[in-house]
């Protein structure tokens, strides 16, 4: 349970947690986040989901609320109030509130911030990755910079939705080519036969995943060849293997890709030997 949240400049009591009604955030998705995994009560790749977290505010011209180091020290304190060791902090900057109005707001006005931690029961990733996950696919229908973290996440909500409705757990976006860009919330990657590593190149159609870079270092310390190109559905078919990357599943085999059983059907070895390499690989530093 999460029982303390930092609001602006205040700790708060979950119930009384709460931004203004005019909030850009609530009424444009005028805002962007950030999710870091707590393992053992310490941040993993912290460095990095700051640095995404900084680069989706200058994209979008919104102030930094604070720095970086006033900003860790708002994560530990929640952290610690939270008493969370394993979990996830979450945090969220706006443009600010102000009466509604397309036109940004006057310069000055304050940024909202928002960071809370939330307790996940330590090992449910761990069994998760044992069975693996299925996917269903879904036309890509997200805007053009899908590179900056916002909290647009509607065509995701959706699509995620529709993949729970039948039986899958995760969704993969299509593009109109008919190539995998990336998952709802997470990075997608298929294992060749020749056992290449195949991800989606960065650019404007993908998060630049922090998990993502990470596995690309763990993948090269341990000698895999990584192929940062388009791949399509089709390919994805015939893998080897397919996996996905995120802060909170780190690496999930994929098992079935829209009722198809991806290799033998059963989580692969590649992704078992990224997911155990993973935490050696990340930094991981005090909360
Ligand atoms: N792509 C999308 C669309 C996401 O929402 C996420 C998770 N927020 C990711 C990829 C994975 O990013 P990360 O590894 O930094 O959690």
């Amino acid at each position: 349970m999460t029982r303390i949240v930092y609001v602006n400049g205040a700790y708060k009591r979950y119930p009384e947690a709460a931004v203004h009604a005019e909030d850009r955030g609530f009424q444009f998705a005028d805002a962007i986040y950030e999710v870091i995994e707590i393992r053992d009560g310490r941040l993993v790749d912290a460095t990095r989901h700051l640095a995404r977290l900084a680069r989706s505010l200058r994209e979008l011209d919104i102030p930094a609320p604070m720095s970086d180091a006033a900003l860790m020290q708002v994560i530990g304190q929640v952290i610690r109030r939270n008493r969370v060791r394993d979990g996830i902090v979450y945090m969220q900057v706006t443009r600010g509130a102000g009466p509604r109005d397309f036109a940004l707001p006057p310069v000055g006005t304050s940024p909202t911030i928002v960071v809370l931690a939330r307790a996940q029961r330590k090992g449910w990733s761990a069994e998760q990755a044992e069975v693996g996950i299925a996917i269903k696919t879904i036309p890509d229908n997200r805007w053009g910079r899908c590179d900056i973290k916002t909290v647009m996440l509607l065509p995701a909500v959706l699509a995620k939705n529709e993949a729970r409705s039948s039986g899958a757990k995760e969704a993969w976006f299509i593009d109109a080519h008919g190539n995998v860009t990336e998952g709802a919330s997470s990075n997608a990657w298929i294992v060749t036969a020749a056992g290449s590593l195949v991800t989606h190149p960065l650019g404007a159609q993908i998060l630049p995943g922090v998990t993502r870079a990470t596995v690309i270092d763990a993948a090269k310390l341990e000698g895999l060849k990584v192929e940062e190109r388009i791949f399509a559905l089709d390919e994805a078919f015939r893998a080897r293997e397919a996996f996905v990357t995120s802060a909170t599943n780190i690496v999930m085999p994929v098992v079935r890709i829209d009722g198809r059983p991806v290799g033998d059907g059963k989580p692969g070895n590649f992704a078992r030997r990224l997911r155990t390499r993973f935490h050696h690989v990340a930094e991981i530093s005090a909360g």
